[in-house]
């Protein structure tokens, strides 16, 4: 059994009251490691420690920063093989993902910031005559970073390293369900040198981690990445305390596919849009509309390719679809497939948990394809975060932008079509934040990330996250 601990000062530790959360493997739904429970009094040893950090933190030079997370960076791609491992079993996806995107991001989130803090400038502004304004940018302090369990590392480690290059202290809690790659983060930590209390890793319960994390009157910003539902929660308790709050929350985002596009291209694509991650990433298109005249020239291919992903066990070869990343979210999703039925829809392949022969006990759900449904439906208005799409076909850009515009999110929407003037012309027009024309997931670290109405405030990435993880401070000097 695996012993995670928590990383408080420097040092991994047990929670103070000796409590243990089950961690389970996806893969046969059994319990493989134990975290650390950790409560209020685990917030505040940690919060402590952070907070008798800083002052030294703040004060390294920009270079010494960089420094460090360039080692961590180093590091992970060192321990790619094994970090990869360790990810597929606790979340359940493809070890080959693992390998080829989470753990590659993660090294690369802090490679990015490590330099992007090193050419990050701030401004000034002269009043001719008069005055010359100029304009330092402050660390804030000690910040929380709050994670979930779908792309453990990569989202961990996407706000560690911007508030740590820009000079914060950080204590931060991974989701309680896929606690273990933090936890190699930490000894990485650790053989860098960094020093203690800079970073901190809680593990435990949202509600007995999380919460006392965003109510505590010492951290100044929260960088939460999860549901609209703990997203809300959050902001309720943050904003009489007027902290900074950056939130990325949930998404249900339409996949537009126009009769003129790049065919093979688009259906390539598609496939992973709608399943990668077993559908488990905030990005996936869930909801796929396309032009009539294709309609069921697309239905009948993209059945045929979603019936060959094999869903096996995440450390196989051939498994492109792996396990589902725990029980109450498996159900979860087997609820949907049954509502989907309830409200007029036809499972046109799919719709089924299956057993793979050695693991009967893990969590696996067939991609899950369904037509027939109203756009309004509870199914394609809510997020549900797994194996499962439905397709609409669609007579006018009119009419799929009411569609693709009708749902309470707005974080990322895909487009397929060869006219210029219609991928331009609907981009400006889809509410999200983030829009990829004839691709999707293309990430460049410097761009905005995030999404608009239920699905963020705020954006992510590049300058924009530093100036999150920062405090611009106006010093204005009068001209004799
Ligand atoms: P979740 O909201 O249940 O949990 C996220 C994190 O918040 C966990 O660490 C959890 O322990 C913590 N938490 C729970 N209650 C809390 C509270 N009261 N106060 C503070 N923290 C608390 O989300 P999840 O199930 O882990 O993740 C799935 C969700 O994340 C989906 O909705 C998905 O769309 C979203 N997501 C969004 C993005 C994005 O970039 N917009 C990326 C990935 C995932």
């Amino acid at each position: 059994m695996e012993q995670i601990l928590n990383y408080i000062d420097g040092q991994l530790l047990p929670a103070t009251s000796g409590e243990t959360l089950d961690v389970f493997d996806p893969s046969t739904g059994k319990v493989y490691a134990k975290a650390p429970s950790s409560n209020e009094k685990d917030v505040e040893i940690a919060i402590n420690a952070a907070e008798k950090a800083f002052p030294d933190w703040s004060n390294r030079s920009l270079e010494e920063r960089s420094r460090y997370l360039m080692s961590i960076a180093n590091k992970i791609e060192e321990q790619l093989e094994f970090l990869a491992q360790a990810e597929s079993k606790d979340n359940g996806k493809p070890f080959k993902l693992a390998k080829r995107v989470d753990i590659p991001r993660a090294s690369s989130n802090f490679r990015f910031f490590a330099n992007a803090i090193t050419q990050y400038a701030s401004e000034s502004h002269e009043m001719h005559d008069l005055a010359l304004n100029y304009t330092l940018r402050k660390p804030l302090g000690v910040i929380t970073a709050i994670s979930p369990w779908n792309l453990p590392l990569y989202l961990f480690s996407w706000k560690i390293a911007p508030a740590l290059a820009s000079g914060n202290c950080v204590v931060a809690k991974p989701s309680e369900v896929t606690p273990f790659t933090a936890y190699l983060l930490s000894k990485i930590c650790i053989e860098v040198g960094l020093p203690k209390g800079v970073l901190n890793i809680l593990h435990g319960f949202g509600e007995n981690v999380g919460a006392p994390l965003t109510k505590h009157k010492t951290i100044k910003a929260i960088s939460f990445t999860g549901s609209t539902r703990v997203g809300a929660e959050i902001a309720k308790t943050a904003a009489p305390l007027f902290k900074k709050l950056s939130l990325e929350m949930g998404g249900k985002n339409p996949n537009i596919i126009f009769a003129d596009c790049d065919y093979e291209q688009m259906l390539k694509t598609t496939i992973h849009s709608s399943f990668a991650n077993q559908g488990q990433i905030c990005l996936c298109g869930s909801r796929i509309f396309v032009e009539r005249p294709i309609y069921e020239k697309f239905k009948a291919d993209f059945l045929l390719k979603a019936k060959k992903l094999s869903v096996g066990h995440p450390s196989h070869d051939d498994s492109k679809i792996g396990a589902i990343v725990s029980k109450p979210h498996y159900e979860k999703i087997l609820r949907y497939i049954e509502l989907a039925k309830e409200e007029g829809g036809t499972i046109l392949t799919g719709g089924n948990a299956i057993f793979p022969k050695g693991y009967e006990g893990g969590w696996y759900i067939e991609p899950t394809i369904i037509e027939g449904l109203n756009y309004k439906c509870r199914v394609n208005q809510e997020e549900i975060f797994g194996p499962v799409v439905s397709i609409t076909p669609f007579d006018t850009e009119e009419e799929v932008l009411k569609m693709a515009n009708s749902t309470e999110y707005g974080l990322s929407a895909t487009l397929w079509t060869e006219n210029l003037s219609r991928g331009h012309r609907m981009a400006n027009l889809i509410d999200a934040g983030i829009i990829w024309v004839n691709c999707w997931l293309i990430r460049d670290l410097r761009t905005p990330f995030g999404g608009v109405k239920n699905s963020g405030v705020g954006r992510e990435g590049g300058f924009q996250v530093l100036d999150f993880f920062t405090e611009p401070k106006n010093v204005c000097i009068k001209y004799k």
